[in-house]
């Protein structure tokens, strides 16, 4: 029966078993994702490399379930080389899977930092700079957490337009209409909750309350400014269809 050194104590293996089936047998723990019981090992996650002495006596890390344990073998289940080929094995998995709470969980397990989860943010700045520039809310800033960059919420400026949402390429600023209400977030952040305007000709809820005292105040001083009121942008180009044709036949006729 062979014997087989892992972390530097021995245990005994059946035949013909793999040095990831000792491991696991003796309770100790190490990751894996495409190892299963039931089917042949094929070493894809590359989780459960183990660090062993090469013939130079060069220490490399091998895949445990696919390594045969023969008579003699020692192994390293915890070593700065394994961690950091757990570690590029992890990213690479992340790099596939990148919103995969499992694999950071287990990245995690493992005492492996994997940084931030992605939030979907390019950091173009579209929505911070529409917000300023023309918007006028400035409701979006950007501020630095454990060193990374975020697009955060300034607290209370957001009007509710919406444009952060509609410009943002990736849509990782979100924008729910329901009931009445609007509220638009980022991440699990909320940049605003706005009670919405109903549309006095067609009766559907269509912009928030706030933006629309907004523009009212922004236009109040243009000198061409008409009567408010409160069309949905449908009923908007509807009306103004009608307005034109009706003024047209009046020439015509
Ligand atoms: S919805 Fe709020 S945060 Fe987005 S552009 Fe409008 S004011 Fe700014």
């Amino acid at each position: 029966m062979p014997k087989i050194i892992i972390d530097g104590t021995e245990f005994e293996a059946d035949e013909g078993v793999t040095v990831l089936q000792v491991i696991r047998a003796n309770g100790i723990k190490i990751p894996t994702i495409c190892y299963h019981e039931a089917l042949k090992p094929i070493g894809a996650c590359n989780l459960c490399g183990v660090e062993v002495r090469g013939r130079a006596g060069k220490p490399r890390v091998l895949l445990s379930c696919i390594l045969k344990a023969r008579n003699g073998l020692e192994v390293k289940t915890r070593s700065e080389l394994v961690t950091s080929a757990r570690k590029s094995a992890f990213r690479n998995l992340l790099a596939m899977a990148p919103q995969s709470k499992f694999i950071r969980d287990l990245a995690v397990e493992y005492g492996v930092d994997l940084g931030p989860a992605p939030d979907g943010c390019l950091r173009c700045r579209l929505c911070i700079r529409v917000c300023s520039e023309i918007g006028g809310g400035g409701a979006l800033k950007r501020e630095k957490r454990d060193g990374i960059t975020f697009v955060v919420p300034r607290e209370g400026l957001c009007i509710g337009c919406g444009t952060c949402s509609n410009i943002c390429p990736t849509g990782a600023i979100r924008m729910i209409d329901e009931d009445g209400v609007r509220v638009i977030s980022i991440r699990d952040e909320v940049i605003g909750v706005h009670v919405m305007e109903r549309c006095e000709a067609c009766g559907r809820y269509f912009a928030s309350q706030k933006f629309i005292k907004h523009v009212q105040v922004r236009t109040s001083e243009h000198n061409n400014v008409k009567e408010h009121h409160l069309y949905c942008p449908t009923c908007v180009k509807l009306f103004s269809t009608r307005v034109k044709s009706s003024s047209r036949m009046k020439r015509l006729g």
